[in-house]
């Protein structure tokens, strides 16, 4: 491609409404541009490293036995009702509307759409396992888009979804998923990293996300130093403790003491001269509907997500303070323990905890010396809060490192959530009727190549790994009023291109320092300078935008050099 004939509007201004610097150098590089909130158009030079990027894709998810199809954008709410999730979706899920009054959706993700073609054309196991996929624009109405594409209401996503007879199946595809995956993130030259994550009340541990380490990245993820295990902040486990004996003569008598308005937990310290760590906060949730009370120390914090899990309720939120009243018979701020109308679980944090403090369930009262057993019952304990950066790894126990990361994937085994919904059944060996085993894997396109640039960037601009990169090179003759220099740039270009390689000739009239610096900002990963001097005793300038080295080359020998650079890197 000719650089004077090419869309590509680059400018040195820092764009303000940019946060992060993906966004910032898209926007520089000329690679997007905002439509309206949340919703962008790919320019040339963006459009080719999404071309890419879907490549990548495309060639390991054939690879992994998937198969690609195109579903429908626009999909029927009657499907969305059948599964249940017209009425759970949200305000994410753009509805709308046909001449017929009929209600349809935009799709954010295409569960319903897949479970409705399977079910209609597989009839016995001879048929499973299946796996197709697409790589299609989706449309989430997120509540706050930001960071350009990285969280836009628009996006490309690949997402595949497996059909298997059985659970050992779909453990098979959820694996091939698996290791697509890491080599898709692999070739795009992603440093990144799969992790444990929530599958919410589907259960078992079959959810992995893959996330970029960088700072700017939404997602955290806690690591173990010395194992492979790895997970997300939300799901991170936490070893049940070692239960120490307990020895009742350890427990000290109750003593119940007026603390008029003492509420909170540092309130209670301060007021008992007693540490955070000595009291035991009780929360009142209300899952479901019912009330249940969850102790934890008061130091450390819930984790309503493991709570959610532990409980296996749909809805979960903190109780309003009529519930609190009825089930304490005390204001907010007195709960505890002894008396209480509601089940109990307790987190670990309890095991070992000997004479805490508690609220009375009685307005401005707190008991000292409570002891679980001797005092009040519990249902259970359970792993129910948020890991420290002091817990240890919940395989190894070796110490564990906190990191933030940009989640680009992810594989889900679903089991048979859809399938039971909306009737997904096949004939099995026995002639029995089935439920299929599903997956889903998602890939967020865009946000994979924004994820590169934040791993991949310098003051100057993006440096692009050859895989991914619009361009592999970039030749820049200095001055093309110089015909004889114009001409030999030229033809390397052609040469170059005959060969397969991916050239942009930059044949502006443009000073040098300029060509240089959209260079830099356009992160093509070589740069072949082309000036009058060197010419005169038959060489170039090849230099590598990544590490910044120069080398001088004959004219006559740049055409293999760049060849065999390129095929060694891609
Ligand atoms: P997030 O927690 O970031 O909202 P998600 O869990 O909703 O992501 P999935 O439903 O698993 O995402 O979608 C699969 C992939 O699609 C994600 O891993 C991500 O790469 C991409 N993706 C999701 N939402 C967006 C978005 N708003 N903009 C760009 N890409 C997105
Ligand atoms: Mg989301």
């Amino acid at each position: 491609m000719r650089y004077s004939e090419m869309f590509l509007p680059t400018s040195r201004e820092t764009p303000s409404d940019a946060e992060v610097i993906s966004h910032r150098l898209m926007l520089r590089a000329g690679m997007i541009r905002k439509l309206t909130s949340g919703i962008y158009s790919y320019l040339p030079l963006g459009y080719r490293v999404i071309k890419k990027v879907e490549q990548i894709i495309r060639e390991e998810m054939d690879r992994a036995g998937a198969q690609e199809v195109f579903l429908p954008a626009v999909q029927p709410a009657e499907l969305w009702i059948e599964s249940g999730r017209w009425q759970f979706y949200g305000k994410e899920l753009l509805r709308l509307k046909d001449r017929h009054n009929r209600e349809y959706c935009i799709g954010p993700t295409h569960e319903e759409v897949i479970t409705d073609l399977v079910r209609n054309e597989i009839q016995t196991y001879r048929q499973l396992p299946i796996n197709l996929y697409q790589i299609q624009t989706k449309f989430r109405d997120e509540i706050r888009p930001r960071f350009g594409i990285m969280r836009s209401r628009e996006f490309g996503m690949k997402d595949a979804y497996s059909f298997d007879a059985d659970d050992s199946g779909a453990e098979l595809s959820y694996k091939k998923m698996f290791e697509a995956y890491n080599r898709i993130f692999s070739r795009c030259g992603l440093s990144f990293r799969p992790v444990e994550a929530d599958s919410g009340s589907i259960g078992g541990s079959f959810s992995h996300e893959f996330l970029v380490t960088a700072d700017s990245g939404e997602d955290g993820m806690v690591y173990c130093t010395s194992c492979d295990y790895a997970a997300n902040l939300e799901k991170a486990e936490i070893a049940r403790p070692e239960e120490r004996h307990i020895d009742e003569s350890e427990f000290l008598p109750l003593e119940e003491i007026y603390t008029p308005d003492v509420r909170t937990i540092e309130e209670v310290s301060a007021f008992l001269n007693v540490t955070t760590q000595d009291i035991v906060k009780t929360l009142i949730f209300s899952a479901d509907d019912s009330p249940i009370a969850v102790l934890i120390r008061g130091d450390e914090e819930i984790n309503e997500i493991k709570l959610k899990n532990y409980l296996g309720c749909d809805s979960l939120e903190l109780a309003t303070d009529d519930i609190v009243h009825e089930v304490t018979g005390a204001p907010k701020g007195f709960a505890g323990g002894i008396g209480i109308k509601s089940e109990i679980i307790a987190d670990y944090s309890l095991i070992n905890m000997r004479n805490f403090v508690m609220g009375a369930n009685k307005q401005d009262y707190h008991i000292k010396n409570c002891n679980i057993g001797r005092d009040f019952k519990i249902k259970d304990f359970a792993d129910l809060r948020i890991v420290e950066v002091t817990d240890l790894c919940p395989r190894c126990k070796s110490p564990i490192e906190f990191a933030r990361g940009i989640e680009v994937g992810h594989v889900f085994k679903l089991g048979t959530k859809y399938s039971k919904a909306m009737k997904a059944t096949f004939l099995d060996k026995d002639g029995k009727e089935k439920y299929m085993v599903m997956g889903c894997y998602g890939i967020g396109v865009g946000r994979t190549m924004a994820a590169c640039i934040e791993q991949n960037n310098d003051e100057d601009g993006i440096i692009w790994p050859f895989s991914i990169a619009p361009y592999h090179v970039l030749i820049t003759p200095v001055n093309i009023k110089n015909k004889e220099l114009l001409s030999m740039a030229e033809k390397l270009y052609d040469n170059l291109e005959g060969r397969g390689i991916e050239v942009l000739l930059d044949d502006r009239d443009e000073r040098a320092g300029v060509k240089f610096k959209d260079a830099d900002l356009i992160g093509i990963p070589l740069r072949i300078t082309m000036g009058p001097k060197k010419l005169a005793e038959g060489k170039v300038e090849v230099r590598f935008r990544k590490s910044g080295e120069v080398r001088e080359i004959l004219f006559d020998d740049v055409e293999d050099f760049v060849v065999q650079v390129v095929k060694r890197e891609q």
